[in-house]
Parts: structure tokens; C-alpha cells; sequence
């Protein structure tokens, strides 16, 4: 099997439909960093900055984490990293912060709900991350947005940032990306302007299907009650590319979800082209996907959506492992 994977490393992750996928890896750890060449992702998706603020007795200051992204960008070289701002809160309590108390702490103070209202920790990220990558390209997101107007103060908050190192004479980054992740229904349904208006959006489909189906990741048991492949949740998500696609904003999926093969071609065949997962999924995914021919796959879905099915996933498995004569 890994014999296999390595094989594929240079590969592309092309359907057998001629269809490209790109995928890309989830980190957050400067010692992630070398499965970027063994796993042969072709860039970071998701770079989860949370580890540095928890592991740590007191907030690290700028200057550490400015080392950091450096590092992390230097290391990547001409493959993207995607940074995401800090996602704090919930089941992320940082040592150093006073307990909340909060009845629901998944759906409390949390991630950009905390940037946004007390900024100087985002505002300390921003300028770290624009000095990072002066002279060369930046791409971050906001985690946990669930309306445009977040969105929007999140940005002018980090575009302030811009402004102010600009004016302080530092060199800027040659190009910035701003998009955001969408992680609750709610930012699905949003205004057209949201999609218009992010430069890219990824999906955090871990915090989207709990918050979709209201059953908390934590809980074991709920967690796995509803399935990623049902029926209600892929109209959603279709529903996420199609709007992606009228916006011309490019869409990835960051979530566990993309790295499991079943889920990863699923996502494929309804128009998905950008998955980020952990390193050791790549090779399992892009093999099945090289062996998939998409379009078909996607008359099956749309098939068994047809038929009422709660979930297409047995529809899917069927397909994908009769034997083909
Ligand atoms: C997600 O919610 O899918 C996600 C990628 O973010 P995290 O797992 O860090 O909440
Ligand atoms: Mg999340």
C-alpha cells in the first residue's frame, strides 16, 4: 500500500476523466513542514496557527512568531500556505486566558468572535504574519466567520495592519489573500457579496457538519451519527460550489473529511477541486480519484439523491468497488 502511495507522489491527482484536483496539506508545526515534498502536497491549505498560543505559559510575542511564518514560507518555497488566524475558544482553551464559563462553549466566545472583540492578539498575529512575508506572497483566512460583516471587520482589521507597517517604512508582502473559512450554515446562506467580496473560502467541514446537523465533534455519542455523504449535507455543499463558482472565488475543503477517499471523490464528482488534508491521506485519495471517472460518479450521486436515499453513500461504494468488467 505506502509502496503504492510513494509511487504516486509525483502523480497529479487526475480523474480518469481527465478532471484536476488539486491537494494540498493541513499544518501546524514548523516539523510538518518536510511532508510537504514526501506526501507531494502542493502547498499548505490549512496552517493552524493555535499550537504556538497553547503550548506556551504566556501569549509568544510578535517577534517569535514572525520567526516562524519565515520559516514556515521558506520552507514551502513556491507552494502556498494558507495561515489561518487564530481559532481559539471551545474545546481550545489557552492556559493564560481566564475561564468563560460558558454554558456552550462551541457556540460561544470563540475564534473571530474573540479577534474581532478584543484585537489585540489578531492585530499582533497580522503584523507577525505581514512581516513574515515581505517581498513575497500572503494568504490568510479567519476562522469561524458566520456573517459578511465579520468578514468584512476582520479584513479591514488586517488590512489596517497592512497599512500601518506600510507607513513605518517595512517592506509589504508582494501580493495578500484574504479569504475566510466557512464553518457555519449560516455563511453558506450569506448574502452573494460574501462571495464576491473573499478572495478565497475554504470549507471547515469538522465545525459546518456539527453545526449542520447540531451534534457536537466532542460527543462520541453523536459524532458519527449523521454521515458527511447524507443527502442534506452535500445539497449544501453543492450549493457552497455553485455559489463559489457564480462568484469566480476559489473553493477548498480543509476539513477531516477531504482526507477520506469515499468522502474526497464524493466531493470531487459535485465540483470541489481543492482538498487540504492531513499528509499520510494524499496518497489513499489520489489514488482513488485517479481511478475514478467523476462524471459517471456524479450520475450515481445525482441518482440516488433522486431515489430519496438518506445518504449516497452506499450508492457510492458500489460504484466505486463493483467489480468493473
Ligand atoms: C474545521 O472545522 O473543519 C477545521 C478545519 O478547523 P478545526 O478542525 O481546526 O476546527
Ligand atoms: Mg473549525
Amino acid at each position: 500500500q505506502q509502496e503504492r502511495y510513494v509511487s504516486l507522489r509525483d502523480q497529479p491527482a487526475e480523474s480518469d476523466d481527465g478532471v484536476r484536483v488539486r491537494l494540498t496539506m493541513n499544518a501546524g508545526l514548523m516539523a510538518d513542514l518536510p511532508s510537504l515534498e514526501s506526501s507531494g502536497a502542493e502547498g499548505v491549505g490549512l496552517f493552524r496557527t493555535e499550537l504556538q498560543f497553547l503550548t506556551q505559559s504566556r501569549v509568544p510575542r510578535r517577534g517569535e512568531l514572525a520567526q516562524l511564518y519565515s520559516r514556515v514560507l521558506d520552507r514551502a518555497g513556491d507552494k502556498q500556505v494558507v495561515f489561518r488566524t487564530l481559532d481559539i475558544g471551545s474545546d481550545k482553551v489557552l492556559p493564560y486566558m481566564k475561564p468563560q464559563d460558558e454554558p456552550n462553549p462551541a457556540l460561544g466566545w470563540r475564534a473571530i468572535r474573540l479577534g474581532l472583540d478584543k484585537p489585540g492578539v489578531m492585530r499582533m498575529q497580522a503584523q507577525a504574519m505581514i512581516r513574515a512575508a515581505t517581498g513575497r506572497k500572503l494568504t490568510v483566512m479567519f476562522p469561524f466567520i458566520a456573517q459578511l460583516q465579520e468578514f468584512r471587520d476582520a479584513r479591514e482589521l488586517f488590512l489596517r495592519e497592512v497599512e500601518r507597517e506600510r507607513r513605518m517604512g517595512h517592506i509589504l508582502p508582494t501580493e495578500i489573500k484574504i479569504g475566510a473559512m466557512l464553518e457555519t450554515p449560516s455563511l453558506a446562506f450569506s448574502p452573494a457579496q460574501f462571495y464576491d467580496e473573499a478572495d478565497f473560502i475554504s470549507i471547515g467541514g469538522n465545525d459546518l457538519k456539527q453545526f449542520f446537523f447540531a451534534a457536537d465533534r466532542e460527543n462520541e455519542r453523536v459524532r458519527r451519527r449523521y454521515d458527511t455523504l447524507n443527502v442534506s449535507f452535500l445539497n449544501m455543499i453543492e450549493m457552497i460550489i455553485r455559489r463559489c463558482a457564480e462568484a469566480g472565488t476559489p473553493l477548498s475543503f480543509c476539513g477531516e473529511d477531504a482526507g477520506r477517499p469515499i468522502e474526497a471523490v464524493t466531493f470531487a464528482a459535485l465540483g470541489l477541486r481543492s482538498l487540504s488534508m492531513r499528509p499520510a491521506s494524499i496518497g489513499p485519495v489520489k489514488h482513488l480519484i485517479r481511478r475514478t471517472n467523476l462524471a459517471q460518479l456524479r450520475k450515481v450521486i445525482d441518482t440516488a439523491r433522486g431515489s430519496g436515499a438518506q445518504s449516497v453513500r452506499p450508492a457510492v461504494i458500489e460504484y466505486l468497488y463493483k467489480p468493473h468488467p
